[in-house]
């Protein structure tokens, strides 16, 4: 067992958390990545699916929903459930599922809980099998949910919408692809996903690797052997394989490496923070017993938990959950403490410490080597990343063909043709594998890969240019019939992003039943109407991440100060997600949807 290092006082610890953060900080940013285009295209390359031929659509439909992730597969289920059949998903990969379609490298799982994770378990009938149930079964429940509502019949798949123009003499959104198709549609919906464009570190040399090479979300199992459900790759049982990134999704395929690999080094510019996962199968017995409208109790419960508020039982009870209740805990063990904003930062910085500790004790408890221990020790608040929950990564790293190189927060220097450059030693590689991650802060249309041309020739990326404008984080003046699905500029409920998908689904199709029930053409927020929810927002909204005092990495730009574009971008209602929720559910159900028009 390796000897602890923690600093003695608040005072030594901020100062070893600043320093960590000195030392990864880059002029560069955000600009340090590599889009995958040009010579590194073939990196999106779809390996699920060969999609076949069709001719060219030039039809109408009345409802188009760009993605076939949960927002597309959720808000179409609420539109059949309201009766509105004429539903098009058009989405780019071979099938439904969005990120759970394109991350299946070995032991991807969800770190939320399946019980609230998985949309419209009740409608489809689904129980999941584990606690954290795995991509595997979270991709089948995308399909389900397709299947359920008849989502598929007239889906366009392997589609990539290239542009989307208003026509405002026919009031028709045109959809264009790079099928060739030009297609109509009364509204369109989009859920383009936040995470959704894969970068590559821009390290000197990274074209000229000769070996072979591929990023997380585009798992290459003909090469590795092995399967998404965890089968033993045995394509790489004589292989050099190396890994670069150890964030979540590293977290969860190094376990699975190491145990497949020849050898294996994972590169290493920042530890995550590895909490105990603690998973464990559902119970049948005990599901059968949940009553009708448990699925949103459950939602309810975990939200007004994590956000801390109160409740007489935590259902969920995990990691999530045990942070904020830790504060909250801690704010309301004197009965006479004052609640002020201070108590609620000090109660917040003191559980903070005291998880953190626990987290580096836990490296020192299953790490047999020192130094290793200490090059596995994250030092920064627990939200400065996004944290994570593992029982088989850390000790991957006891095993003597897995390797950490550290790089204390440099990163690799150079890759060249047989291999990695990191500390100034080479690492002769066969495979090298980017869990690099998903652009983040890039502009609106790179990121969702085609722009949104409204009226009068108003482009949404130079609307947007600024940061994101809009009503309700939904509605975008000068763009009608549009809607925009995503957390943001909403609840922006983080820690649960289905349960925003499922509400913005009902909202959507409660505004659509109207619409079509008044004949309206058109339905458009005012300008007003969205001003005052972005000066809202602007002034007193919830903002996630862009803590300038945290470790860089795409919750906080980086390091970099994002402007008024970050905050924008990343702020959500100022009560929080249990007041965007109650406010949005009294504005669709009173009928008047105050701030939209429908002409
Ligand atoms: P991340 O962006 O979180 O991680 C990218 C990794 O690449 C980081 O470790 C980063 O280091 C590293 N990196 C980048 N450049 C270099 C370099 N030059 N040298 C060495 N290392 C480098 O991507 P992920 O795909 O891991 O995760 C993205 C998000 O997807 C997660 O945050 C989460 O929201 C979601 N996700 C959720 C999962 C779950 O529910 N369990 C599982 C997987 C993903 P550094 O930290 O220093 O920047």
């Amino acid at each position: 067992m390796a000897t602890t290092s923690e600093p003695t006082t608040r005072d030594e610890l901020q100062a070893k958390y600043r320093a960590e953060r000195d030392k990864r900080l880059r002029d560069d940013g955000n600009e340090q990545y590599v889009e995958p285009t040009g010579k590194y295209a073939h990196f999106l390359d779809d390996p699920w699916a060969e999609v076949p031929e069709r001719e060219p659509l030039h039809d109408e439909v009345t409802v188009a929903f760009i993605g076939g992730g949960f927002a597309g597969l959720v808000t179409g289920a609420r539109l059949k459930q309201a009766g509105i059949d004429d539903v098009r998903i058009i989405e780019k990969g071979g099938d439904v599922g969005g990120t759970w379609y394109w991350n299946r490298y070995p032991g991807a799982q969800c770190d939320t809980a399946a019980m609230i994770y998985l949309p419209l378990l009740e409608e489809t009938g689904h129980m999941p099998s584990e606690k954290y149930t795995h991509g595997p079964e979270i991709y089948e429940h995308t399909r389900r949910i397709a299947e359920t509502f008849g989502l598929y019949d007239n889906a366009c798949l392997g589609t990539e919408v290239t542009e989307l123009e208003w026509d405002d003499d026919a009031k028709r959104w045109i959809i264009r692809t790079n099928r060739g198709d030009e297609m109509r549609a009364k509204f369109v919906a989009m859920g383009t996903g936040p995470l959704h464009r894969p970068k590559l570190p821009g390290i000197p040399g990274i074209e000229s690797f000769a070996g072979h090479a591929f990023h997380t979300s585009r798992w290459d199992y003909a090469y590795t052997g092995g399967d998404p459900d965890g089968g033993l790759m045995t394509g790489l049982a004589d292989k050099r394989v190396g890994i670069i990134g150890t964030g979540a999704t590293a977290v969860q395929c190094v376990p699975h490496l190491a145990r497949a690999a020849g050898e294996l080094f994972v590169f290493q510019r920042t530890p995550s923070s590895i909490d105990i996962r603690n998973n464990h199968e559902i119970d049948p017995e005990w599901f059968s017993t949940l009553e009708p409208g448990w699925q949103r109790e459950w939602l309810e419960n975990f939200m007004i938990l994590q956000t801390g508020g109160f409740a007489d039982d935590d259902l969920v009870k995990d990691g999530w959950t045990d942070i904020s209740q830790r504060i909250r805990d801690r704010v309301f063990a004197d009965p006479g403490a004052q609640l002020t904003p201070e108590s609620w930062i000090k109660a917040y910085e003191d559980s903070d410490d005291e998880k953190m500790a626990e987290i580096r004790a836990r490296v020192d408890e299953i790490i047999d080597d020192p130094e290793t221990a200490e090059a596995l020790k994250p030092w920064y608040r627990q939200l400065c990343k996004r944290p994570c929950f593992h029982d088989e990564y850390l000790q991957s790293y006891n095993r003597p063909n897995a390797h950490l190189i550290d790089t204390d927060g440099h990163g690799v220097e150079r890759i060249d043709e047989t291999g990695v450059w990191a500390n100034g030693v080479h690492y002769e590689l066969d495979c090298l594998i980017y869990a690099s991650g998903f652009e983040v802060g890039t502009d609106y249309a790179r990121r969702s890969g085609f722009d949104t041309i409204g009226r009068d020739g108003l482009k949404l990326s130079e609307k947007w240019d600024d940061g994101m404008q809009s009503y309700h984080g939904m509605h975008v003046y000068g763009f009608p019939n549009l809607f925009v699905v995503s957390p943001s500029q909403a609840a922006n409920l983080i820690s649960n992003v289905p349960h925003n998908l499922v509400e913005a689904g009902q909202t959507i199709a409660a505004i659509l039943t109207h619409a079509l029930d008044v004949d309206a053409t058109e339905v458009e927020c005012t300008a007003e109407a969205e001003q005052q929810w972005v000066d809202l927002l602007e002034k007193f909204g919830r903002r996630f991440g862009n803590n300038q005092e945290c470790t860089p990495g795409y919750y906080n730009n980086e390091g970099r100060s994002s402007g008024r574009r970050g905050v924008l971008n990343s702020a959500g209602y100022p009560a929080g997600p249990v007041a965007f929720f109650q406010y949005i559910d009294e504005w669709r159900t009173s009928g008047d949807f105050t701030g939209l028009e429908f002409r």
